[in-house]
């Protein structure tokens, strides 16, 4: 194979992956859609996990003061969050719509329930501009050693959750 062959053969790879990646985080914006209107004033966020290219489990928010999207997710790949399941999850990407939350309202912070669950790539649609948030979020899941990449469709996320956001003080 020539060099040319080979290098074009790497770039549609990087494209499909591309693909398979935005295709993920659209079912993730498509299925948040269902989180309405119970789960306001939350924002109505989605999220699958992911392993060698399936969709293995997803979530989006329930009703105030129950599971936030990353939790459901968690929760439908495993009903028990044994420490068995727990290394299971390094292969595992977890797309969410919005930053993963970093504080504790009325549920318990869902970047901490990623972190527990040993996954170690996640990908973000948008920030969650919520003082309590705002790359909080982001920094808690680094800090453990997780990949954490932000803005995958973030055009068509924004446009479907930013009327949602920064609705829920004081609680969440
Ligand atoms: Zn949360």
């Amino acid at each position: 194979m020539s060099p040319n062959n080979n290098n074009s053969t790497i770039q549609s790879s990087i494209m499909f992956s591309t693909t398979m990646q935005q295709q993920f985080m659209l079912r993730a914006l498509a299925i948040s859609h269902k989180a309405l209107p119970k789960c306001q004033p939350n924002p109505p966020v989605g999220c699958v996990l992911v392993t060698n290219n399936e969709i293995i489990a997803e979530g989006f928010t329930q009703e105030i003061g129950h599971n936030h999207a990353e939790i459901e997710a968690l929760k439908a790949y495993s009903s028990d969050m044994s420490d068995s399941i727990v290394g299971a999850m390094s292969d595992v990407i977890a797309y969410v719509t919005l930053e993963p939350c970093a504080f504790i309202g009325r549920t318990p912070a869902c970047a901490n329930a990623i972190i527990e669950s040993g996954i170690k790539h996640v990908i973000v649609a948008m920030l969650d501009p919520d003082a309590r948030n705002s790359g909080k979020g982001i920094s808690i899941l680094e800090k453990a050693g997780i990949t954490v990449e932000v803005g995958l469709c973030h055009q068509q996320v924004s446009r479907f959750l930013s009327p949602y956001l920064n609705k829920s003080y004081p609680l969440s």
